[in-house]
């Protein structure tokens, strides 16, 4: 699977969404009269009213153009109001390209958390960037095209727990829920029966574990999810993946084994820390993952195991429980000194790439980082330790777990460890 997420969701442009998963892209999908759905890298929905057009999301800058022009294939009516479901970049930045000529600037809704979202992001531009480009890019040289600033349209109007608005006759429900962000919201349309969860659904694995982003809150989520198949919607526009159209029951079981599935890893992982509260690699270890078949819930955005160390943070602190890890010698130090162990930086190189061949991947990253660290500047070591990393990303499954691995590979062939 290519690893250029742009590649990657042209490739399953098309496909049905049990195929494409989290990387579907297409639309106008109709979902319900004069509703329509269409996803680039992110999902828009657009509910015509006789007083305009209700947005729920309006996509990243780059791609917006695009979704724009799949929705105005169906309705020239202005925006009267736009929802964000949260304020990430390919939610809340694409507003302006589906405003018509000399309308006014809609009403814009978010949670009353999103503006704290925006300014946290202007703080860390730069640090943003890095994280994404790996998140994203597979590499930390490249940038993922996403400024790192608040959007040009930002909400006008924010509410706190739930708000009820009509648009031109027809009710729309918004509730917030922390769950991938602390900001989302989740949109109900009665009179239609289309429920758009934003990213609590992404058709995969939910995004409740990644790696380098701020907590995420499985069990409100579950909770949520819980609270929307009680809705009984008969069609999903979810925040990625392709859209379910008029067949409530599938609605129901996707929104339920998620629920599922959050609850488990949550219930499992308590359970260990219960059990001695071990150190965090350990109850990672220790937890039992659900394997679920549902091509809804397959690892290929996040995965479970990801979502076990969300559990963890929330829960106890930053200390992984080692106790040579509380106050730690500085990395190449220690890389030195495994490397004398092994006779070199080199030959821990070689050791490494043994367990690479004995199909011990995980083993030999952990020798590959402490040989690359130990001599950046060898061009065998940083060739050796990168053909692992290729490796590694060859054999994962997620998105971030193959982009993050396929990073390591590139800082190895460039000398940079540490980056
Ligand atoms: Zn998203």
């Amino acid at each position: 699977m290519p690893t250029n997420p742009a590649l990657l969701f042209g490739e399953m442009a098309g496909k049905p969404p049990e195929e494409a998963k989290f990387f579907w892209s297409g639309g106008p999908v109709e979902v319900a009269e004069r509703t329509w759905f269409a996803s680039q890298l992110s999902g828009v929905t657009a509910f015509e009213t006789d007083d305009g057009v209700v947005l729920v999301d309006a996509g990243a800058v780059m791609f917006a153009p695009m979704l724009a022009g799949s929705i105005r294939e169906k309705t020239q009516a202005p925006i009267h109001t736009a929802i964000f479901t949260h304020g990430h970049v390919d939610h809340a930045y694409g507003l302006s390209e589906f405003l018509v000529e000399g309308q006014p600037t809609p009403v814009v809704i978010g949670h009353e958390a999103m503006p704290a979202r925006f300014a946290r992001y202007e703080a860390t531009a730069a640090h943003n960037r890095a994280i994404n480009a790996r998140q994203f890019g597979g590499r930390t040289s490249a940038d993922t095209g996403a400024e790192w600033v608040s959007p040009a349209i930002p909400p006008n109007q924010l509410y706190a727990d739930e708000l009820v608005i009509e648009v031109g006759g027809v009710t729309f429900e918004l509730f917030h829920a922390r769950g991938e962000t602390d900001d989302h919201t989740w949109v109900y349309c009665p009179d239609r029966r289309v429920l758009c969860p934003g990213d609590l659904i992404i058709w995969g694995v939910p995004n409740a574990g990644n790696p380098q982003k701020v907590q995420r809150y499985p069990w409100d989520w579950a909770d949520a999810l819980r609270l929307m198949a009680a809705k009984e919607p008969a069609s999903m526009a979810p925040g990625h993946g392709g859209p379910v159209v008029d067949d409530p029951e599938l609605v129901h079981r996707i929104l339920v084994d998620t629920a599922d599935y959050l609850d488990a890893v949550v219930e499992r992982t308590l359970a260990v820390l219960e059990d001695g509260s071990p150190p965090h690699v350990d109850v990672v270890h220790a937890v039992e993952l659900p394997t679920p078949d549902q091509p809804w819930l397959q690892p290929v955005y996040d995965e479970g195991q990801f979502i076990v160390r969300n559990v963890i943070r929330h829960y106890g602190g930053w200390f992984s429980g080692r106790p040579s890890e509380l106050k730690p010698a500085p990395r190449p130090v220690l890389a030195g000194a495994v490397a004398a162990l092994a006779g070199g930086a080199l030959e821990l190189a070689r050791v490494a790439n043994q367990h690479a061949a004995a199909g011990d991947l995980a083993v030999a990253c952990h020798l590959a980082d402490f040989a690359l660290e130990a001599d950046p500047a060898d061009e065998t070591v940083q060739e050796i330790v990168a053909e692992i990393y290729d490796q590694r990303a060859e054999a994962e499954t997620s998105l971030m777990a193959v982009n993050l691995m396929n990073s390591a590979a590139a800082h190895a062939r460039a000398g940079e460890p540490y980056a």
